[in-house]
């Protein structure tokens, strides 16, 4: 067994499910615990450690703006940051940023599990496998002979990607790097373009009348059913004509509606929910006033509102700038990537630092039943990582 297996099993056998997804004082929640055991694994290896609080108590950083924060408040939960520093002068920093957290799952599942080369539990893709890979790579070439004289390496252990995505949000505000490297699986291919996802909510108002004279009355489910209608067919028509080179075209796909009390009454109100997926140009503002625009042509209305606690954002990083591009080499891949999920690279990016996505695993199997990771990848997810760092300055 290799040191970075026996570090994503020792993972996996911790569970870290993000808090927000269960009740206080779960035994499943742990993003502490992983922050602790790899704070030891880190220090061992010689790496200097530190933990940023982002919920909890002393020196906390509010790392939202709003929202629903009681079910973090009594929690301490925090980035765990290992120092790889140079001999000489810091020219350039390296970020090495995977997530702790993961999405819930049974208890069977904290169980690790090896059969056929594959290593089964939760949190082995998404994204414990990163985590093993890069802190191994980082206490690898810790402990090597030659390593950078001039390249500062950080890894940054984040919480609560899976929720709103708080420690990104947090760790940006204190650090500076070059390059972040975030851990994700992406088969060990480097990511530069994701797309981000709005969560709109839109309400029709109508007049309530009695079921027997609707003509006294305005049906708000007709006018949604309106709204309806256009958004998945002209509206979708007009988002697939805009198209990205690595994304291809944003996507709108209405999830919930709602509206009525009861049949002889006519409807004064009814909502809807959207997720809408954007482009690297498309800022939250510009997306709701486009839609708001597109109604007014229509000559319907709704009032239309945010619902996420805080929006994911989308992610392009030049890749060609010359870390992405000595990153791409050294993995061997010529063009850049972009996939359908987002994480906290875009986070990290609108907050200056360029940032790319990789990782061993597939994301198909993130946040499914059967969870796991070829750990050949895994080991080369290391060895690349390793090559790379160890190249730099
Ligand atoms: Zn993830």
């Amino acid at each position: 067994m290799t040191r970075t297996e026996k570090l994503l099993a020792e993972l996996i056998a911790l569970p870290s499910v993000n808090p927000a997804f269960l009740p206080p004082r779960h035994p499943h929640a742990g993003e502490k615990n992983i922050a602790d055991f790899l704070a030891t694994v880190a220090a061992r290896a010689g790496l200097e450690v530190e933990f940023q609080n982002v919920f909890g108590v002393r020196g906390h950083v509010r790392a939202l703006e709003s929202g629903d924060r009681s079910s973090h408040s009594k929690i301490e939960r925090r980035n765990i940051i290992a120092r790889l520093r140079p001999k000489n002068k810091i020219k350039q920093t390296i970020l090495l940023a995977p997530h702790l957290d993961t999405v819930g799952a049974d208890g069977t599942k904290f169980i690790p599990q090896r059969k056929n080369g594959r290593l089964y539990g939760r949190g082995a893709c998404d994204t414990k496998g990163s985590v093993a890979a890069m802190l191994s790579a980082l206490c690898e070439l810790a402990n090597s002979k030659s390593r950078p004289l001039e390249t500062e390496i950080i890894f940054a252990g984040l919480i609560d990607e899976e929720h709103a995505q708080a420690g990104s949000r947090a760790l940006v505000k204190n650090f500076k790097a070059d390059l972040a490297i975030v851990g994700e699986p992406t088969k060990l291919q480097v990511v530069t373009a994701h797309k981000g996802s709005l969560w709109l909510e839109l309400e029709t108002r109508g007049k309530a009348a009695h079921g027997a004279t609707p003509q006294f009355g305005k049906n708000a489910i007709h006018e949604m059913s309106r709204i309806v209608d256009l958004l998945e067919t002209d509206y979708a028509t007009r988002l697939r004509k805009r198209k990205h080179p690595l994304l291809g075209a944003a996507t709108v796909n209405v999830g919930t509606v709602s509206g009525g009390t009861q049949a002889n009454i006519v409807p004064d109100i009814c909502k809807i929910s959207i997720d809408r997926r954007t482009l690297p140009d498309e800022t939250n503002a510009k997306v709701k006033s486009e839609m708001a625009a597109f109604l007014r042509g229509k000559n319907l209305s709704a009032k239309i509102s945010s619902t996420k606690l805080a929006p994911a954002l989308p992610l392009e990083t030049n890749h060609k700038l010359p870390l992405v591009q000595k990153f791409m080499k050294c993995v061997g891949q010529s063009k850049p990537l972009g996939v359908h999920f987002f994480c906290d690279a875009a986070i990290l990016s609108a907050g200056g630092i360029p940032s790319v996505v990789f990782g061993p695993g597939d994301m198909a199997q993130a946040h499914t039943a059967v969870e796991w990771i070829s750990l050949a990848e895994l080991e080369r997810g290391k060895d690349l990582l390793f090559k790379f760092l160890n190249s730099l300055p």
